[in-house]
């Protein structure tokens, strides 16, 4: 294509969850509107578009897991399924006026820095594109994780991912296994339960399981929602204050949190009452180094007597028999693998190429590093949502978007002020000194010393993804671009005529 053929816009945000819808909304009310939401499915809605399993549903209060930009008066229950989240994302959609630019079908295939016309060039599964500025919303939830196990191919039954639920596949009656016991799996287990014959549950490390407050939100509480809107944001003022305290005994005093094991432990001896199997079921690493699961239904289900626990990870299938690490054997139907995602290998590293021509993916070889979890040095004018170390132990992912919606909106501002056609590079000194300080703050925390093995850790063993201290103290980090922490790049045609390179640093007449 022809430099006039293709479309050029502002800004590109690829996907269109919480994350990248809200991207769009804060464009918008910056001002910008030349942006397009590049969308590789048919719908919005990200994660809760995919994860459509039975039983799915969040464990963040919905009146605190929601834009605070777009409250929700009318949340059915205090802990919303997925049914509901989907449907308030199509709403932010169309009440923000976000419909002109989502770009459905659309799977960002390569994006590459040209560093003489300081954009992005952008491949999709629908075309070419150009854009200023990539603002990265793929998310760490949204790229299924399916282990490699021996003789998978050998299976003849059914095999599906929690995030992909192939609901024209009939469980009832069926054997089923079920590999894996997070956040996914220990909803799933109780509601397929009574439908299947036979569910063995293949547990390689046990998930410390509260109860879960959980009710209908009463006619009058939505009604006092709708009518005096400061009920619904002292509502979730409290959600946020409660788990806002809490982060310190995540963060500096582990310790604390044995309290709260012996809560978890009730939970397991209220249904197990077998002394060997609630033995089985009880982790031995502290509370919170792992997400703590929220359910009621999890260890009644396990108690019932179509369910067999095996207590090794699955190592290996010959046809459909399915091997435990401790020898033991099953025969099933169909294997559902609530396995996770690929977090700190996300598959969209592989797609952006940078200033130097090496990927995002090849980078971050050594472990993922980021400027306040957004920008990457070498990689001009892009930026992520949810990026290294924003992610929470305990609260609301949806405070830490917001934040790095601040963050974007001043970028946006920073580079309007600039004037001309300029892009901001993070500077390696100041990724290093904030990832570097990230990871001095990460010593004491449970989810490092909790003595689990986790996804919040990458292949190094280094915990690339949870951010260690409050939401207060990111919302502070990510308020403004410090422009000392970027370099300003202008077009060649832009420089003075005395600056051999195109790089020119912040702070020296940028
Ligand atoms: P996950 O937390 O990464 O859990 C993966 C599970 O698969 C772990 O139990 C893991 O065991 C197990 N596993 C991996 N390989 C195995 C093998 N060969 N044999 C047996 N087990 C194996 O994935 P997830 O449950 O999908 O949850 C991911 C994240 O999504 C959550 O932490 C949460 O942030 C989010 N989520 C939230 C909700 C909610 O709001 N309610 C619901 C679902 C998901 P090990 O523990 O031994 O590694």
């Amino acid at each position: 294509m022809t430099e006039h053929e293709h479309e050029h816009v502002r800004v590109a945000v690829i996907g269109s969850g919480f994350g990248g819808l809200g991207a769009a909304v804060r464009l918008r009310r910056e001002g910008v509107t030349d942006f397009v939401v590049l969308e590789r499915a048919d719908s919005v809605g990200g994660t809760w578009r995919d994860n459509s399993y039975p039983g799915c549903a969040c464990d963040v209060p919905s009146h605190l897991y929601s834009f605070s930009f777009a409250p929700h008066p009318d949340w059915p229950r205090t802990f919303s399924g997925q049914e509901h989240i989907r449907a308030y994302l199509e709403h932010v959609t169309d009440v923000f006026g976000l419909r002109p630019h989502l770009r459905f079908n659309s799977e960002v295939k390569l994006m590459t820095w040209d560093a003489e016309k300081l954009r992005w060039d952008i491949e999709t599964s629908s075309g070419f594109l150009t854009a200023d500025l990539v603002v990265s919303a793929t998310g760490p939830l949204s790229d299924p994780r399916i282990p490699d196990i021996a003789g998978i191919d050998t299976f003849p039954g059914k095999i599906f991912h929690s995030a992909r639920w192939d609901h024209d596949y009939d469980l009832r009656g069926k054997r089923v296994a079920m590999i894996g016991t997070g956040a996914s799996a220990i909803q799933i287990v109780p509601a397929i339960q009574p439908e299947v014959a036979r569910l063995t549950l293949f547990q390689r490390t046990p998930p410390w399981v509260m109860p879960r407050v959980d009710r209908a939100i009463t006619g009058a509480e939505r009604w006092l929602h709708r009518r005096l809107p400061v009920t619904a944001r002292a509502r979730r003022g409290l959600l946020w204050g409660i788990r806002e305290l809490q982060v310190q005994a995540f963060t500096k005093r582990p310790e604390e949190l044995g309290l709260v094991e012996r809560l978890a432990k009730r939970n397991i001896a209220r249904a197990i009452k077998d002394p060997a199997t609630r033995a089985r079921l009880t982790p031995d690493y502290r509370i919170g180094c792992k997400r703590i699961l929220l359910s009621n239904a999890y260890y009644p289900a396990l108690a019932q007597p179509n369910v067999d626990l095996v207590t090794g990870g699955l190592s290996e299938i010959r046809g459909s028999t399915l091997v435990a690490a401790d020898g033991s054997e099953a025969e099933v139907d169909a294997i559902v693998f609530g396995t996770g995602f690929h977090v700190t290998d996300m598959p969209i590293a592989e797609r952006v190429v940078g200033a130097d021509g090496r990927t995002l993916a090849e980078t971050w070889k050594g472990g993922m590093r980021s400027l306040r979890g957004a920008t990457v040095a070498g990689f001009p004018n892009w930026m992520t949502i949810i990026g290294p170390n924003t992610g929470l132990g305990n609260s609301s992912m949806i405070l830490m978007i917001e934040s790095q919606l601040n963050y974007l909106a001043d970028y946006v501002r920073q580079l309007d002020v600039l004037g001309g056609r300029v892009a901001l590079e993070a500077r390696p000194d100041a990724v290093t000194a904030w990832s570097d300080g990230v990871q001095q703050r990460m010593k004491r925390t449970v989810w490092n010393t909790g003595g689990c093995d986790s996804w919040y850790l990458d292949a190094n063993g280094v915990n690339t993804t949870v951010w260690p201290g409050t939401t207060t103290e990111f919302r502070k980090a990510t308020r403004r671009v410090d422009l000392a922490e970027y370099e300003v790049l202008r077009a060649p045609a832009e420089k003075p005529a005395h600056q051999g390179r195109t790089k020119k640093k912040a702070g020296a007449g940028a």
